[in-house]
Order: structure tokens, then sequence, then C-alpha cells
């Protein structure tokens, strides 16, 4: 019986990695344009948590839309939204955990997310949960962070400066591009973190 955290290599997966030490880290390349430097994060991360990590590659790019898969408009959406994508990690993470021990797929969402996107909402987080109750394996979902903004998980965890540098925000490349929500919610929430530190 483990926990196994998606583990995208940004701050907030970064966190919960040395907040709650899951038993298992899971990086997913689903298609998303900045995937090469998440999974050198993710593996950076997990190397300095000492935690195992696993990965999967399915390429959902067909079905994405936004920054990730490319630079067109997101029409009266958030520029970063992809049609159901916690739904789709979650969904791969408990397939590929159920035979492997997994009884719950932790993920990093926190608060706010849930004013961007419906499934990062407490209803999606629940509505997941019960969906995954119901079948075999009974694995759960959890969002620890689910009620702290990300400077707050940032303190909570204790995160060490050097596992923090290695994590990857930015939604549109492998390079940070400075302009993307991703690149400006870290700026942002660094500074915040400073501030309260
Ligand atoms: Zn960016």
């Amino acid at each position: 019986m483990s926990r196994l955290l998606l583990l995208s290599g940004g701050l907030d997966s970064a966190c919960i990695a040395a907040w709650l030490r899951p038993e298992l880290c899971l990086s997913i390349n689903y298609g998303q344009r900045p995937a090469t430097a998440e999974r050198r994060a993710a593996d950076a991360v997990a190397r300095q948590l000492r935690i195992p990590i696993a990965h999967v590659t399915v390429d959902a790019s067909a079905v994405g839309s936004g920054l990730l898969v490319s630079d067109q408009e997101t029409a009266g959406r958030p520029t970063e939204w992809w049609p159901y994508r916690n739904q789709l990690l979650i969904t791969l993470a408990a397939a590929w955990g159920i035979g492997r021990g997994t009884h719950e797929v932790m993920l990093g969402t926190v608060a706010g997310d849930g004013e961007r996107h419906a499934d990062g909402t407490p209803a999606f987080l629940e509505s997941m949960a019960a969906l995954l109750r119901v079948q075999e394996g009974r694995l759960t979902v959890s969002a620890p962070a689910q009620d702290l903004q990300t400077e707050e998980l940032l303190l909570r965890s204790q995160i060490d400066d050097a596992t923090l540098a290695w994590t990857h925000s930015c939604h549109r490349d492998n390079i940070p591009c400075g302009d993307c929500p991703g690149c400006r919610k870290r700026v942002a929430t660094l500074t915040a973190a400073e501030r309260l530190r």
C-alpha cells in the first residue's frame, strides 16, 4: 500500500513531495510542450528528496489545448486550459498504480486553482474520489494542499532551496518563457514566500 504523487516538477507538487514524502512519485509525459523540462525537474526533485520516481508516456496532445500544446488562443478560457487534464492525469496515475500497490493518488492542487479550472475545485476532487472508489482497487485521491496558497504550501513544506531550484513552472516551453501564467505565478509565489519567511 503506497501513496503515489503526481510530480510535474512544478512548485506545488515538489512542495508536497518535500512535505508529505510519498512512497513513490510519477512523472507523466502526456504530450505537453514542456515535458522534457518537467521530467528533468521531477527527476531532480525526487533525487534531492530521495523518493523513488517512475515515468509514464501517453501522448494525449491530440486532445490538448492551450499553451501546453500551442500558442493558439483558447477563446474565453485561461490560456493554459486543457480539457479534462486533471481527470486524465489522475486516471493514468490510478491505472498505472493499481497493479503496483498504490492505494492513494496525490496531486498538487492548491487553493485558487479552482478559480481558473473546474478540475481544481473541491467538487471535482470529491467526484474523482467517488469515481475511483466504485472501481477495482478502491483507490483514493487526495489534494493535501487544496486549502493552501502556493506560498503557504512552500513554507509549510520546508522545501530546501536546492530542491526548489530544480522546479520548472513554464507551460509553454522547456526553457522558461517568463510570460505565461506558470512563469508569472512562479515569480509572484517566490516573492510572496520570501516576504513571509
Ligand atoms: Zn512560461
